[in-house]
């Protein structure tokens, strides 16, 4: 077992460098995906500090390669990188395709460095396929475990003693590469406990950075209470319509990012209260739900002062009376138990 998981490291530790030798070194890579990673704004020092790379599109370039260097069919499967079919038309024959075709390649690096899987982007426009697709479950692939970037920031994660969260991989990339280095994403799946471990380690502080389309944010407001569970602070920052931390950091210096960050971020319990009332204006039925919500939010702070303060505190942004706050609490409460 051990040694099955060492060599799925190995593997994946390979397919890391052969997907950035083809990104530097081959003609396909640099034309299409080293041109990709520099029109997004990555230089050749980011580029190479997130092993960014590139699978060639062709439908087992990499997995012969992996093959070619003594790898092991299996272990190319069982990583995901490889998915091996049967020949419909011949039984003893298999056949097998590389995961990744045609895509540029985020590897995902575990807390101590070591490559446990991949994103890769599409770069067609192709609306059949997914944008971006990850490696598998598998013995080292974790995904409700990992944060991606986490390596690259844990020191400034403890320095700064905040830690930036984010949607996606580019999202991380731009603003490490703005100088902002205290910075993780899910990767699009919704946040879990043991994710928000990873990161209660190092810091009590987080920010959650969203898009700014909206889209995800009522879904992600709920992933925030397991925040709140663990006992840490949890501020938001939303971004401009159509713009997210990628293009934010892009298009602006390291001091107006800073600036951005501090005079944007709320705290978020009044942020959900402050969106809530917003939503549910002149509804009573919505605005009960909406009380409701958020005392939800509150119930599962575990420190009683604090949940004390933000009763009180909601009650003024929701314009309800304090009691009635109280009361939800001890409801919920009593359901817990
Ligand atoms: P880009 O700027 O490259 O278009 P993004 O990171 O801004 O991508 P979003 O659409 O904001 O992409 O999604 C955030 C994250 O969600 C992505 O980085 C990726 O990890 C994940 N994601 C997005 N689309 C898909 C998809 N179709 N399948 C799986 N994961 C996805
Ligand atoms: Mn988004
Ligand atoms: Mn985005
Ligand atoms: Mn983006």
């Amino acid at each position: 077992q051990t040694n099955e998981r060492e060599s799925m490291y190995l593997v994946s530790e390979f397919a890391q460098k052969y997907f950035s030798e083809v990104l530097w070194e081959r003609e396909q890579g640099k034309a299409i995906g080293l041109s990709y990673f520099k029109e997004r704004g990555f230089t050749d020092d980011t580029i190479k500090k997130f092993d960014l790379g590139y699978c060639l599109d062709q439908w087992d370039g990499f997995t012969k390669a992996a093959l070619n260097k003594g790898y092991q069919l299996d272990y190319l499967e069982k990583t995901g990188l490889t998915i091996v079919k049967d020949d419909a038309a011949d039984m003893d024959n298999k056949k097998t395709f590389d995961r990744f075709k045609g895509r540029v390649m985020f590897p995902i690096h575990s807390m101590s460095g070591r490559v446990l899987g991949f994103g890769g982007r599409i770069l067609t426009n192709d609306k059949k396929a997914a944008k971006y697709l990850n490696s598998p479950e598998s013995d080292i692939y974790h995904k409700s475990k990992v944060l991606y970037g986490i390596y690259f920031a844990k020191q400034a994660i403890a320095k700064e003693d905040n830690c930036y969260l984010v949607e996606g991989y580019t999202d991380v990339i731009q603003m490490y590469q703005r100088g902002i280095h205290n910075v993780v994403s899910s990767s699009g799946t919704a946040l879990t406990s043991d994710q928000i471990r990873l990161i209660n380690r190092l810091t009590k502080n987080i920010t959650v950075l969203f898009d700014g389309d909206a889209a995800g944010l009522r879904a992600s407001l709920r992933g925030i209470d397991l925040i709140l569970e663990q006992g840490m602070n949890v501020k938001v920052c939303t971004f401009p319509e159509g713009e997210d931390p990628d293009s934010f950091s892009k298009n602006n210096d390291y001091e107006d990012v800073v600036l951005y960050l501090q005079e944007n971020s709320k705290d978020f319990i009044q942020f959900k209260a402050s969106l809530l009332v917003e939503e549910a204006a002149n509804d009573p039925i919505k605005r009960a739900d909406t009380v409701r919500d958020i005392v939800n939010s509150i119930s599962k702070i575990p420190d009683r002062i604090q949940k004390e303060i933000y009763i009180q505190e909601c009650a003024q942004i929701m314009n309800i009376s304090e009691a009635v706050l109280f009361n939800t609490l001890a409801q919920i409460g009593k359901k817990d138990v």
